[in-house]
């Protein structure tokens, strides 16, 4: 009995676990199938962008889609293409996935595009070549001009300072006999020199080169043309004694003018010009005759006054000759200024030990000219009371070379230098 019930308990045991077993198999099926489904309806939806086509689909009947279709096209044209619309929203169960792969492949094309990209990036490289050209020119043009403009401008400044030389021509021309020259400066030390009030300025001596040199200097004094000059006074004579007669200064006068202006020529000529430019000529005639001249002004200032020049030739010259025009305008001649025959002024120092010098050369001087043809002015010699020969320890001489109204021309200027060479050859003897 047991033996039996137990076979009967496990055959009922064994049916129960089988129809059992049978149960479950059934529902997952069905659930994984409703799944795929459901996303795959989403996915192609989404191709034809629209949200609206997912929830209606699944109720809605293939005509009313169509419909639908027709009346949303409007609002779809825009991105999707119209006709094919009606067509495609009921075939979209059936041929979602080739439409969709196409897409696909336009996506891969863009990354064929890349490959076609790296071309123009071998264009740049080719560029670069045209880069490299410019810049050789570049730097080759900079650096020939940098090298060439530091060295002309290098050699054209010492040139300039070369052509100042150049600028002492008129030495050539005037001078063919001059040697060498020197500076002479102003010596506190000399007699006298205490009582000049301007004296910075220097003289120049120039040696005669001439076959047969005299050794003997001539100071060659340009009148006038001391900047200043007017607005300082020096004492009319060395002792402080007053002038015995006027000129320039009035008579008693204890003081003069340290330089004065000078006159003016009727063509507009300053005096300190005329008789720069007499002086000049005069100072080659001198050197070609073999004479050394001692020039006190050769520009048209010096600082040097009466005193000053007249110290100066002193103790370098041998003889003084101080060149002026008159204040006149008759053109009325030559004449020189001789010492006042005052018996006070006789007696003074240095007038007394040497006055006699001083009239010597001024009768040679008239004499010369007189053989020279010049126009002589009266006698030839006025008595003045000057600073020049009041000073004056050596042979001193001031001429009126002629006035304002006198031909200062070259060839005129040269015919009074020649005349006055001959007064002074005539004084020294030859
Ligand atoms: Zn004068």
């Amino acid at each position: 009995m047991n033996k039996r019930l137990s076979a009967i308990l496990a055959r009922i045991v064994s049916l129960l676990l089988m129809a059992f077993m049978l149960l479950p198999i059934g529902c997952s099926n069905v659930n994984e199938q409703t799944a795929s489904a459901g996303t795959e309806q989403s996915d192609e939806s989404s191709e034809v962008n629209s949200t609206e086509q997912f929830t209606d689909q699944p109720t809605s009947e293939p005509t009313e889609d169509a419909a639908r279709a027709s009346t949303r096209q409007p609002t779809l044209a825009p991105t999707s293409t119209p006709s094919a619309s009606p067509t495609y929203i009921t075939i979209p169960t059936n041929s979602p996935i080739p439409t969709a792969r196409p897409t696909n492949t336009a996506t891969v094309n863009p990354t064929s595009k890349p490959t076609a990209t790296p071309k123009p990036s071998a264009a740049p490289t080719s560029t670069p070549k045209p880069t490299a050209t410019p810049k050789p020119t570049a730097t080759a043009t900079p650096k020939p001009t940098a090298t060439a403009t530091p060295k002309p401008t290098a050699t054209a400044t010492p040139k300039p300072t070369a052509t100042p030389k150049p600028t002492s021509t008129p030495k050539p021309t005037s001078a063919p006999n001059q040697g060498t020259s020197e500076t002479i400066h102003w010596n506190p030390s000399w007699r006298y020199a205490d009582r000049s009030v301007i004296h910075t300025g220097s003289a120049t001596l120039y040696h005669t080169s001439a076959a047969h040199p005299k050794h003997i200097t001539v100071c060659v004094n340009a009148g006038h043309g001391t900047a200043g000059g007017t607005s300082v006074y020096t004492l009319c004579h060395p002792d402080g004694s007053p002038k015995v007669t006027g000129g320039s200064t009035s008579a008693g006068s204890v003081y003069a003018t340290a330089v004065s202006s000078g006159t003016v020529l009727l063509d507009g000529t300053s005096e300190a010009a005329a008789t720069l430019s007499l002086a000049k000529k005069l100072k080659a005639l001198l050197l070609n005759y073999g004479f050394d001249v001692l020039m006190i002004r050769e520009s048209s200032d010096v600082q040097l006054d009466n005193v000053a020049r007249t110290v100066m030739a002193n103790n370098i010259a041998d003889c003084h000759i101080a060149l002026h025009y008159d204040s006149s305008t008759t053109d009325k001649g030559m004449f020189v200024c001789n010492v006042a025959q005052v018996p006070s002024y006789l007696n003074m120092e240095p007038v007394k030990s040497h006055h006699l010098q001083h009239e010597a050369l001024a009768s040679c001087m008239i004499a010369g000219a007189r053989s020279g043809g010049m126009k002589i002015y009266g006698s030839g010699s006025f008595e003045f009371d000057l600073t020049q020969t009041s000073y004056s320890t050596i042979p001193s001489a001031n001429i009126e070379v002629g006035d304002r109204a006198s031909d200062i021309s070259s060839s005129g200027q040269y015919a009074v230098a020649e005349a006055l060479v001959l007064g002074i050859l005539r004084y020294f003897g030859g």
